[in-house]
């Protein structure tokens, strides 16, 4: 998977970077800083979006596994078992972190 930065915080820190070289005197430093800063102002943006974490639990008296960020209910898998998906199917947070507990022990619906 992807990792992703802000152009914003790249561009920054290249510039800060320049301007810290400049002051040292090392003007070569500082033009191949600024160089860098210009062709990360220049580069494509990807559309992404930050990662909501969130997790499957069980609330009080419950044996549906819901979402904890927006409360929904996980899909059924069969009649009985419950998807723990990686993301929620409602608000799309991600469930990677802390899905494992739930998924060595999936939840049956009564019948
Ligand atoms: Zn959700």
């Amino acid at each position: 998977m992807s990792n992703y930065i802000s152009r914003e915080a790249a561009f920054g820190a290249l510039q800060q970077a320049a301007k810290k070289h400049g002051a040292m005197g090392n003007h070569e430093a500082a033009g191949i800083y600024a160089s860098a800063a210009s062709v990360v102002a220049e580069l494509p943006a990807a559309d992404v979006a930050p990662v909501v974490p969130s997790k499957w639990v069980l609330l009080d008296d419950e044996e549906r596994p819901r979402c904890a960020k927006c409360e929904h209910i996980a899909l059924l898998e069969t009649d009985e078992l419950y998807s723990l998906s990686n993301y929620c199917p409602n608000c799309g947070a991600c469930m990677k972190e802390e899905r494992h507990d739930l998924h060595q022990d999936p939840v049956a619906e009564d019948g």
